[in-house]
């Protein structure tokens, strides 16, 4: 495993195209687009890593996956009465299909699904106690302690967050949002921001594992329907491509990560900041399909 990383990082430093670093939040625009990090958490309990893989790097929409189990953990079913659970087929930020749906986005990881399960999560409490249970679910998830909100990112988001404004405004107009646009904006651009390495990120996903060792956070069936709305929705308008070359269940986000989940073998987080037409890791989703050829691991067999 160890050798299997280091060569996927080493050729990703070889790489030509990097894909490109997404410039829309402004800080983001920053980041050094000559990184790769690989992580792999096993079920068991080991962790192998390559390359940049102790950096914080912005975690962006993979959030969308620890605010989605919170959001379930809190009301349970009645959350698919607001959000589907359909790949959408458009890109992360995409409004298209809001007006002709009623309000209701397509699944929870395009941005209109995230803010609803951001507004679900939220319910009567502030944003600082909900980001504060956020960020103590990574930990416990993790059972690591330094993740933190980088508040610059969160700041740049928020300055610049007008489609996900106009997203927010049109779901609340349905009566699809309990909480103001700005409380959900809020919430959603500091939860975007939090900062892990691969390593952490990597620990933080065996809460998704179907094994006895890994940290019981959800219920099996939870995990089960988390890791299938990976597989269909995590990619946006890519997730068929990601399932066609990888074959594992993922989230990718704009800060270049991506956090794969392969049942019963373990959780790989991958990072490169430069992104594919798609907004998902080019480099990232190169590497993961290397690595899942490479080991085998499949959910297909
Ligand atoms: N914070 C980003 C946004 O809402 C997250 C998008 C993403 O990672 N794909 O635009």
């Amino acid at each position: 495993m160890q050798d299997l990383l280091e060569d996927i990082a080493a050729r990703a430093l070889g790489a030509e195209d990097r894909g490109k670093v997404a410039d829309y939040i402004p800080e983001l625009a920053k980041v050094d687009p000559n990184q790769l990090g690989i992580s792999v958490a096993t079920a068991d309990g080991e962790l192998f890593s390559a390359g940049n893989a102790q950096t914080p790097f912005s975690i962006q929409s993979i959030s969308k996956v620890f605010v989605l189990a919170l959001a379930l953990g809190q009301v349970g079913e009645a959350l698919w009465k607001r959000v589907g659970r359909e790949p959408s087929g458009q890109a992360f930020d995409s409004i298209l299909l809001l007006e002709r749906e009623k309000g209701i986005p397509r699944n929870p990881f395009i941005n209109a699904g995230a803010l609803v399960t951001t507004d679900t999560f939220l319910g009567s409490a502030s944003p600082r106690e909900a980001l504060g249970a956020l960020i103590r679910f990574i930990r416990a998830a993790s059972d690591q302690e330094d993740i933190h909100i980088n508040d610059a990112v969160a700041r740049s988001e928020l300055e610049t967050a007008h489609r996900n404004f106009a997203l927010a405004h049109y779901m609340r107009s349905y009566g699809n949002l309990q909480n103001s646009p700005d409380l959900v904006l809020g919430t959603y651009c500091h939860q975007c921001a939090i900062e892990m390495t691969c390593e952490q990120l990597a620990l933080a996903g065996r809460f998704l594992l179907d094994t006895s060792d890994a940290p019981s956070l959800v219920s099996p069936v939870r995990k089960r329907r988390i890791n299938a709305l990976m597989m269909t929705c995590g990619h946006y308008d890519g997730s068929g491509d990601f399932a066609f070359r990888v074959g594992l269940p993922g989230k990718s986000g704009v800060g270049g990560g991506i956090l794969v989940i392969a049942p019963g073998r373990g959780s790989v987080a991958v990072w490169s900041p430069g992104l594919n037409g798609y907004g998902n890791s080019k480099l990232g989703t190169e590497a993961m399909e290397v690595f899942a050829r490479k080991t085998g691991w499949s959910i297909f067999g």
